[in-house]
């Protein structure tokens, strides 16, 4: 537990406290139970990927890199983006090697708002947006996903964007839900976008794991090209969560103004997980199927036993993370239930609430990751029975 610091606290983020994540996982460590809350694989990403970080730091790439990332990664970073979505970027001018996607979305927060401009995403959202927006003194309104397919209110989008608005921060395939932005949603996104001049950001950091539809950059809707800044990371999807290596793609004015801020957040990135991030983004495309049947596999065995448990289960399209209702069981606070769960049941999980503004809309609803060997898996459903023994 975090000793509480909001009394020294810029009033910013005052009341913002412990990440959900950092919490779920320390009760998971301090009880043993199986953590199905933070979302982290539980093996590695591929050997070659882990030799090619140890054989850099062997050959003594262990000084700062430059600022914008070294050479073959932005070179690595653009040729992803032409292989698999036919977006051409100047591995020189638009593309930023960043500290995990987190710090890629602080900073172009950071860079591009104002005092007072509002951001528009989509609630449920991922933790780190709406602290990152009040850092940057913005305003957000939140439009909400609703179950069971995750979709959402067009008039409610609509009159979300308005002459205020600065940004907007779309993430697809989406946290903590699984839902992927279809092609209709993600060209009224975009129409909505070139309408107010609006600049998207997008987090794609799970790009790799989709198992029905198909994930579509907003960057390759018409007019969006130079008003979006395209992020991703390697975490999700080289199974390295704790090496930190994001990145932006971007038009040069845009990529420029984020690396300003990154410039003076951290200057630098972790030196020689880039040079094994580079080598990852050049695996053959069978790599990545094979990434995805693995989880599309791991999605469908969870999601099949916690229906059996009881569960009301929200089958995810994407991510690693299925989102349920617990009002089967009688239950209605999904914060309760998780804090409780370890105890009953020696599973951790995470409350959705903590992803809403609007808090009924998210109070039932409990996320668990599924990026875990098959037989935690089991072990784990297999515990979940005693919520109904
Ligand atoms: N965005 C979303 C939607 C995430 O789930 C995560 C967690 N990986 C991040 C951003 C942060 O990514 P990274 O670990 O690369 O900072
Ligand atoms: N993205 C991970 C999740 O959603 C958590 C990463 C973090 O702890 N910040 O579970």
């Amino acid at each position: 537990m975090v000793a509480d610091g909001d009394r020294y606290l810029t009033s910013r983020l005052r009341g913002f406290g412990e990440t959900i994540f950092a919490e779920m996982s320390a009760l998971a460590e301090r009880t043993g139970a199986i953590n199905l809350g933070q979302g982290f694989p539980d093996t590695d990403g591929p050997i070659e990927v882990a030799e090619a970080a140890i054989a850099a730091i062997r050959a003594g790439h262990n000084q700062y890199p430059p600022g914008l990332g070294i050479a073959s990664l932005r070179e690595a970073i653009a040729a992803h983006q032409q292989r698999f979505y036919d977006l051409t970027f100047d591995p020189d001018l638009e593309v930023l090697v960043t500290t995990g996607a987190t710090e890629a979305i602080a900073a172009t927060l950071l860079a591009l708002c104002d005092d007072g401009d509002e951001v528009v995403t989509f609630e449920p959202y991922y933790d780190s947006y709406a602290a990152c927006i009040a850092m940057a003194g913005a305003t957000r309104r939140v439009v909400t996903l609703r179950p069971p397919d995750y979709g959402f209110d067009a008039e409610a989008l609509r009159a979300a964007v308005s002459d205020k608005t600065r940004l907007l921060l779309l993430n697809s395939p989406h946290n903590p839900t699984g839902k992927v932005f279809d092609r209709d949603e993600l060209a009224l996104i975009a129409a909505l976008c070139v309408e107010h001049d609006v600049i998207a950001v997008t987090d794609e950091v799970y790009e790799h794991l989709v198992f029905d539809g198909e994930h579509v950059p907003l960057a390759s809707y018409p007019g969006m090209r130079d008003r979006t800044v395209t992020i991703s990371s390697a975490g999700k999807t080289f199974s390295f969560t704790g090496w930190k290596i994001g990145w932006v793609c971007a038009s040069p004015v845009l990529t420029g103004a984020v690396r300003m801020v990154k410039q003076y957040l951290t200057y630098a990135t972790g030196a020689p997980f880039q040079h094994a991030v580079a080598a990852g983004l050049l695996l053959s495309d069978d790599y990545y199927s094979a990434f995805a049947e693995d989880l599309r596999n791991k999605r469908d065995v969870l999601c099949a036993g916690l229906r059996e448990v009881g569960f009301e289960v929200y089958e995810p399209a994407g991510t690693y993370f299925v989102t349920t209702d617990i009002r089967p069981f009688g239950e209605d606070d999904g914060a309760a239930f998780c804090r409780s769960l370890p105890e009953r049941c020696g599973v951790v999980a995470v409350p959705n609430v903590v992803f809403y503004d609007d808090a009924d809309a998210g109070r039932s609803l409990v996320r668990f990751a599924f990026c875990k060997r098959l037989e935690v898996l089991d072990e784990a459903v297999s515990r979940l029975k005693a919520l109904t023994s």
